[in-house]
């Protein structure tokens, strides 16, 4: 991931500051004071029951075995909900329904905050240029990955077998 060297307002590199027990990147320049936060990003991320099975995705950018769910960031002033059946349209061509949410899951690898929701969706598929490869799989055949939305599918699974 790329790292910033230089104050995004006045543009003297950066050293480190301790604030309240953590180390941050921060201006010294007096009067400038620039922090930067680093704050972790929302990104959404869609559980797709599709004909009755799973949808998972390998993102191009993917390890060749590793499948997950469609994720992806907000734009400017958009709903997470909105978000997420944007990016289901976006990836799979499909008409997606917002179900309910699964959760909300730190990813501190990467800086994230996962928003996961369980959607349903219609129509034919058409693969986006972000992925290389779909499967459809039966909800009880779905094994989560021990990491970032794996814990979504957790939990959504955990909570179905309840029922
Ligand atoms: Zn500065």
């Amino acid at each position: 991931m790329a790292q910033i060297k230089h104050c995004l307002h006045c543009g003297h590199e950066l050293s480190t500051k301790s604030i309240n027990g953590r180390d941050y990147l921060a201006c010294p320049v007096q009067n400038c004071e620039y922090v930067f936060w680093n704050n972790p990003l929302p990104v959404v991320a869609a559980l797709i029951e599709y004909r009755g099975n799973v949808l998972l995705a390998r993102n191009k950018a993917w390890p060749p075995k590793f499948f997950g769910l469609i994720t992806g960031f907000l734009e400017k002033g958009e709903s997470p909900e909105n978000a997420v059946i944007r990016e289901v349209k976006e990836e799979l061509d499909l008409d997606a329904r917002v179900e309910g949410m699964i959760g909300v899951y730190p990813f501190p690898e990467q800086n994230q905050v996962i928003i996961a929701y369980h959607v349903s969706a219609e129509g034919e598929i058409r693969m986006g240029e972000e992925l290389a490869e779909i499967k459809s799989v039966p909800p009880e055949k779905v094994r989560p990955w021990p990491f970032g939305s794996g814990h979504a599918v957790k939990d959504w699974l955990d909570k179905r077998s309840h029922h």
